[in-house]
């Protein structure tokens, strides 16, 4: 999956902030996958707000 934009990931509370987060720094509004659906080894699946188990990533495309 190629983001042209940064991959947040967070746990099922934090997923409002992040994505009024992300719209504030990006001035993009992502989308949101199921962690499970999101197949990258490289990927940190913790929270980045709190550390805790993520559940939600919010990437944006471009063109979609
Ligand atoms: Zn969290």
């Amino acid at each position: 999956m190629d983001a042209d934009f940064p991959v947040r990931v967070s746990c099922a509370e934090h997923v409002e902030r992040e994505l009024d987060d992300y719209v504030d720094q990006y001035e993009a509004a992502p989308d949101t996958y199921p962690i499970k659906d999101v197949e990258d080894p490289e990927l940190n699946k913790s929270c980045m707000v709190c550390g805790a188990e993520g559940s939600v990533v919010l990437l944006r495309v471009k063109g979609m």
